[in-house]
């Protein structure tokens, strides 16, 4: 601001009766989180009584051997709160409302000790569920590491201002904690989904009319509910790629929300990729590295199996090309090759590239839509070690086991023996 805007307001504020920045004391615990104020994800120190507050865990592990807590401790330890603060520079002073850990050191337990201490602790649900999501779910949400910070600092910060993606996240770390807990699992499902049945309405609204200020939480919750519809599966087969029949649906949900997710980012990239959620717009346009090689000879593959038009099983035209088209992608997918196969690269490779046609030959349960679809089930076997997505490649290749003529079989890939499930 030049100087002539600045002083009427620099006037009004000497007009105001106000304690001197370093004499303000902060807020009581009881007052946190001042609503007007940004809510960082910070840590604290849990040396004895020492309280330091930072927010990162450079600075905390400076600020252990400056106090020389090491000395007296052997393992540097610390966990995450919420922080606020009033000022920035010189005057920059942390506060929170969490001054204990919840039970134990959580940040350093190990996936089962954590489980246990959340599932006894005292402290608030919402405020229990959003530790794990940070200290755990956060860091399993993809395999590529360079998004955790993302995941980790960024998502709650933005969930801290919009309710509805708040919501989302701790619905999805309900889901994990089932996924963690089998014994209690019907009762995390439940949080879950009421968790999620409070977010949607909220989003149904502000997706309608994304604006410069939420845009960001929208992309980022339709990332969530990606997950959250792969982790929320019944293990029912038919609900995972294919349409169960009783239902209008023309496409499953997590193909549905993929889907208009890359549309909405489309209609509000211009501010997204000035914004903190930068680096989701990455994972959907890394460049890949095509191996051509590989794409021509698996794309000759798959066109040895349209039956010739002499057999009686030969398809028409129409169907011909929209099974070369897809397969096309298909074989394009195979052919690339990114360093780190992530969830987002097995949804941006074929799911969101597929036809209209093709998704209603899909549900027709078409001969060449299901063998294309078990093809693809090999590529999902790649992040099949992501919680939310264990077994479900094999499952989904049963399906089609079930549903395709054997005439096809020796088409397409064997189901796995051994199946999680
Ligand atoms: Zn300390």
């Amino acid at each position: 601001m030049t100087h002539s805007r600045r002083s009427s307001f620099v006037n009004f504020v000497q007009g105001l009766d106000l304690c001197e920045p370093q004499d303000v004391t902060p807020p009581g615990q009881n007052e946190f989180p001042i609503p007007e104020l940004p809510v960082l994800n910070g840590l604290r120190c849990s040396f004895g009584t020492c309280s330091y507050l930072c927010l990162t865990e450079k600075r905390m592990k400076s600020h252990w051997s400056l106090a020389k807590h090491s000395c007296v401790m052997q393992k540097q330890s610390w966990f995450s709160v919420p922080v606020q603060t009033f000022f920035r520079g010189n005057l920059l002073k942390y506060f929170s409302g969490l001054v204990q850990p919840p039970e134990t050191e959580l940040a350093k337990c190990s996936t089962a000790e954590l489980s246990t201490c959340f599932l006894t602790g005292a402290y608030n649900i919402d405020e229990r569920l959003l530790q794990h999501y940070c200290t755990l779910t956060s860091t399993m949400i993809t395999s590529d590491s360079s998004d955790t910070t993302f995941w980790q600092q960024t998502v709650p910060q933005l969930a801290h201002e919009h309710d509805f993606l708040m919501s989302a996240i701790l619905a999805l770390t309900s889901l994990h904690l089932a996924h963690l807990n089998t014994d209690r699992q019907r009762e995390f499902a439940i949080h879950a989904s009421s968790y999620q049945d409070r977010a949607m309405p909220i989003f149904r609204k502000v997706v309608a009319a994304p604006t410069s200020e939420n845009c960001n939480a929208i992309v980022v919750f339709h990332h969530l509910l990606v997950l959250y519809s792969f982790a929320a599966e019944q293990q029912d087969d038919d609900d995972l790629f294919l349409i169960s029949r009783d239902d209008n649906e023309v496409a499953p949900r997590w193909l549905h929300f993929i889907r208009s997710a890359c549309v909405i980012l489309q209609d509000v990239r211009h501010w997204v990729e000035v914004g903190p959620c930068q680096t989701l717009l990455l994972s959907w346009e890394a460049p890949l590295k095509i191996n051509k090689i590989v794409k021509k000879s698996i794309m000759e593959t798959l066109l040895t199996l349209i039956p010739p038009k002499s057999s009686p099983r030969f398809w028409r035209q129409n169907i011909v090309n929209i099974y070369n088209e897809a397969s096309s992608q298909l074989a394009l997918a195979f052919a690339c090759s990114t360093d780190q196969f992530t969830i987002w690269d097995a949804l941006r490779l074929w799911p969101v590239t597929i036809s209209v046609d093709f998704m209603n030959l899909l549900r027709e349960e078409h001969p060449c839509a299901l063998v294309l679809v078990a093809h693809y089930t090999v590529l999902l076997q790649r992040i099949d070690n992501e919680w939310y997505f264990r077994g479900r490649a094999n499952r989904l290749l049963k399906t089609i086991h079930r549903k395709l003529d054997p005439y096809w079989y020796p088409y397409i890939p064997p189901v796995l023996a051994l199946d999680g499930a």
